[in-house]
């Protein structure tokens, strides 16, 4: 158990920008110490700044999430540092997207290359295998942990022109479930986080038509904040939702009601 002075120290993948820096900063202003993991070298550095100025406890480490030796070493760091790893949010992703064969005048112009699938499945899919694999021993060891993923909507319904990045989505879901029944007797809980439309850096390309639309359809009638998805990782790594395990929580404003 930790004490006042031994706070819960939290990863979160992704810490740089984003959801992941929202997710960071309210962790940190929660009372946990943060470690952030992100390949932006700045915008990690950034995040740690406004966490240090405001008062709270964090790290940043180069990670590569998508690459076991980065992981591994970087979940060593945390150990030594802070001698335990009670909280993982698995919310570094990327997009790269594709139809799966795009048809002009009955023929085949452009297709999903393998360098796309590869790229999105690396991070989005093993990079969450990787980062979970790295800090469960020390979680065993403790017998407590709280992993929470970042699945998506998609990943429960599909979407056009993102075969790979629904493949890893949906992948995140299975491996919540196995995470679930392999790791609940050492008191770890295992959760996913389906976040519907989220105005983030990830999103900037879409047109304006498009997210008219979107806001259109979704009940609450706005886009989603970083800090919506936030709020919910901190709610499934609280020690009191020690119930709540292999579940996919949907974060959208309700806009999947009806589809
Ligand atoms: P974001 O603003 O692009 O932030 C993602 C962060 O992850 C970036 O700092 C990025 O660094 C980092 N990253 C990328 N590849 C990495 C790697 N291999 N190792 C470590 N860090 C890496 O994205 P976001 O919108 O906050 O998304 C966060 C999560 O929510 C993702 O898993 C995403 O799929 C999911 N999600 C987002 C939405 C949405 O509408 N925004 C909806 C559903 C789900 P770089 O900047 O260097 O790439």
């Amino acid at each position: 158990m930790t004490t006042a002075s031994t706070p819960r120290v939290a990863v979160v993948t992704g810490g740089g920008s984003g959801i992941g820096r929202a997710t960071a900063l309210l962790f940190a202003e929660s009372g946990y110490a943060v470690a952030i993991w992100d390949m932006a070298e700045q915008a990690g550095h950034d995040t740690l700044q406004a966490i240090t100025a405001a008062g709270g406890v964090a790290v940043f480490h180069r990670v590569d999430v998508s690459q076991a030796s980065s992981t591994v070493e970087a979940a060593a760091g945390v150990r030594a540092q802070f001698g335990r790893v009670d909280v993982l949010i698995n919310n570094a992703g990327i997009v790269r997207d594709a139809q799966l064969v795009k048809v002009r005048d009955g023929k085949v112009v452009a297709q999903m290359s393998e360098e796309q699938f590869d790229a999105v499945v690396n991070v989005n899919l093993k990079g969450v295998f990787n980062c979970t694999q790295s800090v469960v021993p020390t979680m065993i060891e403790q017998r407590y942990g709280r992993i929470v993923s970042t699945s998506s909507v998609v990943g429960l319904y599909g979407n056009f022109g993102q075969t790979n990045y629904v493949a890893a989505k949906a992948g995140v879901i299975g491996m919540t479930k196995v995470w679930a029944r392999e790791l609940g007797k050492y008191n770890i809980t295992a959760n996913a986080v389906a976040p519907g439309f989220i105005a983030t850096e990830m999103v900037k390309s879409i047109p304006e038509k498009v997210m008219q639309h979107m806001i259109e359809h979704t009940p609450v009638g706005r886009v989603g904040q970083p800090e919506d998805i936030a709020r919910a990782y901190l709610f499934l790594a609280d020690e009191r939702s020690s119930f709540i395990t292999g579940a996919v929580l949907s974060v959208d404003g309700g806009s999947v009601t009806g589809t």
